[in-house]
């Protein structure tokens, strides 16, 4: 398929529609065989389960070109459980996991054109999604849903290099013990948008959530897991019961070990050691890694020694590592590049 024409380097993150999306419909208790369909809009109910009581799900993922030329994803297998996990805290009919990763190949494949070429920075993403569409107006699960995925051509995350953000320690919570955060719920982001907008206009990048209980220990952000780095290279991420499991910072923690032969932890993180850490990464399928300069805990900065300019070097090295795996320069381990092309 020839490639669109598009100025791959100038995309920002924004929708652009491409040919095709797969769409599955569940009805008497079963997904039918799914479709691609060049229809961009969903037609539902005004009383459908989605609009009343915000029953949703969804994933994130990318397809690139690598080095030599084929079209590839990134561990689609653990998206399509963690969207199963999801469906599951909310009710809703699991998407056999194995059509999951097919869905996703076809659909990347109906839209080849719009996967950018490698060496461009840009990716096509791809956004797997389910609702409730049946009415419901009493409180209960919906009985009818869809299943959708469509993609659109992301531009390069870090345009001119990766600069380090500075976040603040939140007031809000992201998530209750015991709550939802664990899954990818629209419904956690309905809850953030008031405390990013807050911090935008505090002039701060992100949001760092603790957890709600004891607010004493680190979360994560709205839509990225937190790493740190210690001074000694050790990387250690939070672990909670409330946090999303993002699949990147997972195969980071794997490539720090087995690639950088690096110690790993996976423990509590309190906010009151954040000032012994060395560097601080945020991560997820958008930037990979986006470097934290300076977290502000309600006026007092905590300042990495990695500074305002650039990544630090460990950061740096696991980027560059998990990076190089996507795009075909560094072998994977098994089973983590799925060729669609
Ligand atoms: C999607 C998401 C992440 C990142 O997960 P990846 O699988 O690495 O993209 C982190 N936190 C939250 C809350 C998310 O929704």
């Amino acid at each position: 398929m020839e490639k669109k024409n598009i100025d791959w380097a100038n995309l920002g993150f924004g929708y652009v529609r491409t040919d095709k999306r797969f769409v599955s419909n569940y009805k008497d208790g079963a997904w039918d065989d799914g479709v691609l369909t060049e229809d961009d809009t969903v037609t539902i109910s005004e009383c459908a389960g989605v609009l009343q009581y915000a029953q949703t799900v969804f994933e994130g993922l990318k397809a690139y070109t690598t080095e030599d030329g084929h079209i590839v994803c990134f561990r689609p297998d653990l998206n399509a459980s963690r969207l199963a996990d999801s469906c599951r805290r909310l009710e809703m009919p699991v998407f056999p996991e194995d059509k999951f990763v097919e869905a996703v190949v076809q659909t990347v494949q109906a839209n080849e054109g719009y996967v950018p070429p490698y060496g461009s920075g840009a990716t096509l993403y791809i956004r797997p999604y389910m609702f409730g569409s049946n009415p419901v107006i009493g409180v209960k699960p919906a009985n009818e849903y869809q299943f959708r995925i469509f993609t659109t051509p992301v531009g390069p995350y870090f345009k001119g290099g990766a600069r380090p953000i500075t976040i603040r320690v939140s007031d809000f919570d992201r998530a209750a013990p015991h709550g939802t955060g664990h899954i990818k719920a629209g419904l956690n982001y309905a809850m953030s948008l008031h405390a990013i907008v807050d911090a935008h206009n505090k002039g701060f990048d992100e949001n760092m959530y603790l957890d709600a209980a004891t607010r004493t220990k680190v979360e994560e952000t709205g839509g990225a897991n937190f790493l740190f780095v210690t001074k000694d290279n050790k990387v250690v991420t939070p672990k909670s019961d409330s946090i999303l499991p993002s699949i990147t910072r997972r195969s980071l923690m794997i490539v720090a070990k087995e690639y950088l032969g690096l110690e790993v932890e996976e423990r509590e993180v309190y906010l009151e050691e954040l000032g012994d850490f060395a560097e601080c990464g945020l991560c997820g399928t958008a930037a990979v890694i986006s470097p934290v300069g300076k977290i502000v805990d309600h006026g007092k900065e905590i300042c990495f020694a990695s500074g305002m300019e650039q990544m630090g070097p460990i950061t740096q090295k696991l980027y560059d590592t998990l990076t190089g795996i996507q795009m075909g320069r560094l072998e994977a381990p098994e089973g983590w590049i799925k060729v669609i092309r």
